[in-house]
């Protein structure tokens, strides 16, 4: 009985130590940074890459689907295409200009 009432104390302590200097830690870092609150323009900055960094698009050439931010666009004939590399992209305008020779 004595031991686990030891046990239990030991125990105890252990949540305070660890709840405290995790608060001390969060006051320590307030007091030292006290101008750094989140800045609303970065925020939504942020908020609009990742938002339209999930809008996926698809190479014509391979079939794979890439993020518009990181696909290689090309304008041709009015219609914007995306493409997951350079080699994909050459590969596309010279298909596309070797269909236009033959025609
Ligand atoms: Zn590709």
């Amino acid at each position: 009985m004595t031991f686990l009432a030891r046990l239990m104390r030991f125990l105890f302590w252990v949540v305070m130590v660890s709840w405290g200097v995790r608060v001390a830690g969060r006051l320590i870092s307030a007091l030292l940074q006290p101008g750094r609150t989140p800045e609303p323009l970065n925020s939504t900055g942020d908020l609009n890459a990742e938002q339209s960094g999930r809008l996926l698009v698809r190479d014509p050439v391979c079939g794979v689907h890439v993020a518009e931010k990181r696909a290689i666009p090309l304008r041709e004939n009015g219609e914007l295409l995306h493409f997951c590399s350079l080699a994909c992209r050459d590969a596309y305008l010279n298909s596309s200009h070797k269909l236009a020779a033959n025609a």
